[in-house]
């Protein structure tokens, strides 16, 4: 059962899942700091990176550096977060030696190429501007096969 407030304000999830390291549906309590990033690697299992960049005031040239952060958070199957999309993760009590984040809501999902592509094509054919473009559909859906091939590969 997915629980109603867990201290944060953020939506909870349409799905359920059975992880019992899950902040809506297992047993695992956060507190503590919370950060909005992207997903820069799902390669390991429930498991994502995280990034964020932030500004750094350096006080002898007045100026501000770029600096990022990178945190290792919990995936729960409910979330699914994958390459490209906007989390936000909430702190928790270490599940490994890195991981003491977990993901609580993933608050943008990255539009694939293809995906975009696509949609743009049929923008157009309901504005009644564009025949549809086969080269173009053509070249999406090649790319697109490309793309999970290397995937796979
Ligand atoms: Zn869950």
């Amino acid at each position: 059962m997915t629980k109603e407030n867990i201290g944060i304000p953020v939506n909870p999830p349409e799905k359920e899942c059975q992880d019992d390291v899950c902040v809506w549906h297992g047993k695992l309590p956060v507190r503590g700091r919370t950060f909005r990033g992207i997903v820069i690697s799902s390669k390991a299992r429930n498991t994502v990176v995280i990034e964020w960049g932030y500004t750094h005031l350096v006080p002898k040239y007045e100026r501000y550096e770029r600096r990022k952060s990178r945190v290792v958070a919990h995936n729960p199957a409910c979330m699914k977060a994958r390459d490209g999309d906007e989390v936000i993760i909430a702190e928790c009590r270490p599940l490994s030696k890195t991981k003491h984040f977990v993901v609580v809501a993933v608050t943008k999902r990255k539009i694939e190429k293809a995906e975009f592509r696509v949609a743009e094509i049929e923008a157009a054919l309901d504005a009644g501007k564009a025949k549809p473009d086969a080269d173009k559909v053509r070249d999406t859906s090649k790319k697109a096969r490309q793309e999970t091939s290397q995937e796979i590969g």
